[in-house]
């Protein structure tokens, strides 16, 4: 097995942690306890540099090689959990309920922790290994915020890396390719006024229903019309509310929202104008008026092309299987923020046959573990070579 042995004596004790961390979950920014378990591991791993409360509950370590260099990689986890209510009767199964760690991070925090009790130990590395344990990576943007409060150049980071388990690949396989990986993830809200009514005298009024209705399906003609057919684009409308309460009654507002995904960063302001003048010009043909917010969410998770192949090779050297060429998938990932601020790459690491993520009976797959951290050590051991 490709794996570094340390790894596998390490696995019961990683194990340990992972589980503990599953039985309490904790979302968004408020990983407290969470937050406190890695300071407290990290420190008494002797890591150089802990460092908490960057992007309100981050945390950073920092471990030293041996020789003079100056160069830093960063590893970076997502340590938050979901609000989802678990259901996989597991007997170390989340202990808070309603929320659970059903996308993983226990495991990513986990593999990361593990690597920096190795890189600790061996330092066998010139220059600074940089560990980056961020809250909020389920919708708050805890990426941006640790890079808000200057988390690449206050610890000096060159490159990046990251990975996220990936159900239905196979155990002991990491696969990524260079490029956008995954899509952004925007979001909007539109308001119609029309003028509301009796439902049995609508040329006295003009009907916000049947306008809001037009403006939803004029939307889907934007994708298939105006994007390049060979760019990947979603656009879904996820919510439609009107406020009439009764069948007789035309409503005077109605409401939508609803999300955009882009793997090209360019399209994202392509879609953003196209999208008001439907909603805008649509409205008015009817003489209502319409109303849209757009806020920009996660950016395009791109992966840098030579970092990606640094990352391959590694991947290589400790997994049974590696694919650099794999499809991009539309979920986004708040990782895409640092990516933008420096070069580096994200990866998937197989969790085998499990339920998908964000699932009540998803479960992360311990044996994924061993091959995370050999291949965030040995990325480390690559990048920043000991003399
Ligand atoms: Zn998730
Ligand atoms: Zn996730």
């Amino acid at each position: 097995m490709p794996i570094r042995n340390r790894f596998a004596e390490m696995l019961p004790e990683i194990m340990e942690w992972r589980q503990h961390l599953h039985r309490n979950p904790e979302i968004l920014y408020e990983v407290h306890q969470t937050a406190a378990f890695v300071a407290e591991k990290l420190r008494e791993f002797g890591v150089d540099e802990v460092v908490e409360g960057i992007g309100r509950t981050g945390v950073v370590g920092v471990i030293r090689g041996k020789g003079e260099g100056t160069r830093a990689i960063g590893l970076r986890a997502d340590m938050d959990a979901l609000p989802i209510h678990e259901e996989t009767g597991l007997d170390y199964a989340s202990e808070v309920p309603g929320k659970m760690h059903a996308c993983g991070h226990d495991g990513h925090t986990s593999m990361l922790l593990g690597a920096a009790k190795y890189l600790a130990e061996t330092r066998n590395f010139d220059g600074s290994v940089v560990l980056i344990f961020q809250p909020a990576e389920e919708g708050g943007a805890g990426a941006d915020a640790m890079l808000r409060d200057g988390l690449m150049e206050r610890f000096g980071i060159d490159e990046v890396y990251g990975m996220h388990n990936a159900p239905g690949v196979p155990i002991g396989s990491i696969v990524t390719r260079p490029g956008p990986l995954q899509a952004s993830a925007d979001e909007f809200e539109i308001v119609v006024t029309g003028l509301g009514g009796h439902a049995a005298e609508p040329h006295k009024a003009i009907d916000t229903t049947l306008v809001a209705a037009q403006i939803v399906v004029t939307l889907h003609t934007v994708v298939s019309r105006s994007v390049d057919p060979l760019h990947s684009v979603v656009l879904t409308v996820g919510t439609f509310q009107t406020d009439s309460g009764a069948s007789n009654i035309i409503p005077q507002t109605a409401r939508m929202r609803g999300t955009v995904r882009c793997l090209d960063p360019a399209d994202r302001e392509m879609m953003e104008a196209r999208v008001r003048r439907v909603v805008e010009d649509t409205a008015s043909a009817f003489g209502a008026k319409a109303e849209l917010a757009w806020e920009y969410g996660y950016p395009v998770t791109v992966n840098d092309a030579e970092a990606t192949e640094w990352a391959v090779e590694a991947a290589r050297a400790v997994a049974n299987e590696v694919a650099d060429d794999v499809d991009p998938i539309m979920p986004s990932e708040d990782f895409s923020y640092m990516l933008n601020a420096r070069p580096g790459a994200y990866l998937f690491i197989g969790n085998g046959d499990s339920a998908m993520c964000h699932h009540p009976k998803y479960n992360f797959n311990d044996e994924a573990i061993p091959y995370g951290c050999s291949f965030f050590a040995e990325i480390v051991e690559r990048r920043l070579p000991a003399r």
